[in-house]
């Protein structure tokens, strides 16, 4: 049990609405949860927490967030897949004001620890052109060359950290997540990641029939994927550790997207048609985690395999599919 009050900004959100679980599962009693959507679009509430909807661009709603905490963990952030980045970089900058007034506004109420997520997207793409990759170290992120829009804004939001850390002696502590996936988070509508977008599309041919599914770019593409209970358990770790700057928080099992494509066939029970869609945003051709860094300082490493976290996945956004699209003559 633990008497600290904690602040979860983005608790309606994936990653943020399994934090809150997870720190409830902790012991931790006094947890503060919001979001700027309504609580009927919140992935997760739960009743042990102070749930709030409140706009956290601006300061005001931040100052009153930050009332009386200990602890800060910042998951709030207008984002999505690559479909959506590439094609809203305005609106991703704009969370620039999410994690500056939350940093204002915690420095003021004394909060003694901060947790900002940061993303993969920062990381220089010249390291990124080839999808034989070698995996991505901490320092790659300089000199800067982020992913346009997003990127930027993460690699910002992160200097932010350092400086507030620095100046005002907040214990600011900064993950860069590589493709978080797991239930409970978006499967449709634009901001999908890709696992729960081909998990969907999958389901989507077994419940109309049409064995057909389309790829974005030509699935040579590689990336690693890491299941959300070894995000939260990192999480964790990093915001309670003496570590000031980014750390890597990501798997380094490394496939294709062809071969994610294998796996939710193999899950799903089917083999589709593939067409490739070249003109589709796909992001970097190649990017992996290099995961000394945290295994030296934290002992972490990722212990769920793309296989096993993804049938949960598949699983869940196949519940989510039946209830959305009334579909009960079609199984897993
Ligand atoms: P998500 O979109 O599911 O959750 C983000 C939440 O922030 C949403 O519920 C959204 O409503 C909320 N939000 C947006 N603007 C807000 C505002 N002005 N005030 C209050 N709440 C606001 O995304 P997620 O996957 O849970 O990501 C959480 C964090 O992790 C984000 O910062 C994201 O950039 C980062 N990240 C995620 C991944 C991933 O693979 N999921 C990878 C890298 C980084």
């Amino acid at each position: 049990m633990s008497d600290k009050k904690i602040v979860v900004a983005g608790a309606g959100g994936f990653i943020g609405g399994h934090l809150v679980d997870y720190l409830l599962k902790q012991g931790y009693r006094n947890i503060r949860a919001i979001d700027i959507k309504p609580f009927s679009d919140w992935y997760q509430v739960f009743d042990e927490a102070e749930n709030r909807v409140a706009d956290l661009c601006e300061k005001d709603n931040c100052i009153s967030a930050c009332d009386g905490v200990d602890e800060v963990y910042n998951l709030a952030a207008d984002m999505g897949g690559i479909g959506f980045i590439e094609n809203n970089k305005a609106m991703c900058m704009l969370s620039v004001l999410i994690n500056t007034h939350l940093l204002m506004a915690a420095k003021d109420a004394g909060v003694e620890r901060f947790f900002y997520s940061s993303s993969a997207c920062v990381y220089n793409a010249d390291k990124q052109k080839d999808a034989d990759v070698v995996p991505l170290k901490e320092a790659d992120a300089y000199p800067a060359m982020p992913e346009d829009g997003y990127g930027w804004e993460k690699l910002f939001s992160e200097r932010m950290c350092r400086h507030f850390r620095e100046d005002f002696g907040i214990k600011a502590r900064v993950a860069r997540f590589h493709n978080v996936y797991g239930p409970y988070g978006t499967w449709e509508g634009g901001r999908e990641k890709a696992p729960a977008a081909i998990c969907r599309k999958v389901i989507h041919a077994k419940a109309t029939g049409k064995h057909e599914i389309e790829i974005w770019g030509d699935g040579t593409q590689t990336r690693s994927f890491m299941y959300i209970d070894d995000c939260l358990y990192g999480v964790e770790k990093i915001i309670h550790s003496d570590v000031v700057e980014p750390l890597n928080l990501g798997s380094d099992e490394l496939v294709t997207i062809n071969q994610l494509v294998s796996i939710a066939e193999e899950i799903g029970g089917i083999k589709l048609n593939r067409t490739y869609k070249l003109d589709a945003p796909k992001g970097v051709n190649g990017r992996n985690s290099d995961n000394t860094l945290i295994q030296e300082k934290l002992g972490w490493a990722p212990n769920i395999k793309l296989r096993d976290g993804l049938e949960k996945t598949y699983r869940w956004i196949f519940d989510e599919y039946a209830k959305k699209y009334d579909v009960a003559s079609i199984t897993v």
